[in-house]
């Protein structure tokens, strides 16, 4: 489906602000402009609330997360930063992986199965995108993905 991405984003946006607890602030840098590309939008939901769960569970409550859209030339590209532990450069690179989780006592107590980034990744990976992740241990983690502008014809 052929979506305008910048009232999609602030939609998503929108919803997880009000299912979550009210103290949970999440600042936006999105363009103004329309910005058209194809999607599966379930999927892509799926992609934001698995990135930005993480956000919100492993970083303190009161910090806010920030979600940063921009377009390049060919892509669009999306960041969700938070303040939270971070990850080591060791174990970066297989936080997309099927039930890893990075540090299993702080993990264990956190919950969850270690398949959230894995899916993220798959559905990324299917619209012909990128994900990867940036992290300074103590200082917080960003996540990011990207998706291609692609120029589709007509009937596609
Ligand atoms: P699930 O998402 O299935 O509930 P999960 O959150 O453990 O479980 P992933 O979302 O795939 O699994 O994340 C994998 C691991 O990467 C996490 O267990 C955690 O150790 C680490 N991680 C992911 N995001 C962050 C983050 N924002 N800050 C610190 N560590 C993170
Ligand atoms: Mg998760």
């Amino acid at each position: 489906e052929r979506v305008n991405v910048v009232p999609f984003f602030h939609h998503v946006l929108d919803r997880f602000e009000m299912n979550k607890d009210e103290r949970i602030k999440i600042e936006r840098s999105i363009p103004r402009e329309s910005i058209f590309l194809w999607m599966d939008k379930d999927q892509i939901i799926q992609v934001v609330d698995n990135i930005m769960s993480n956000a919100l569970k492993y970083s303190p409550q009161d910090e806010a997360v920030r979600f940063k859209l921009t377009k390049e030339r060919n892509r669009i590209k999306v960041m969700i930063a938070d303040n939270g532990p971070g990850i080591s450069p060791s174990k970066l690179d297989k936080i997309f992986d099927r039930f890893y989780r990075a540090d299993a006592a702080r993990s264990r107590e956190r919950g969850g199965t270690g398949l959230g980034l894995a899916i993220a990744k798959e559905i990324i990976v299917n619209h012909q995108g990128q994900i990867w992740a940036e992290s300074i241990e103590g200082q917080g983690t960003r996540v990011f993905f990207s998706l291609p502008l692609i120029a589709r014809k007509q009937g596609d």
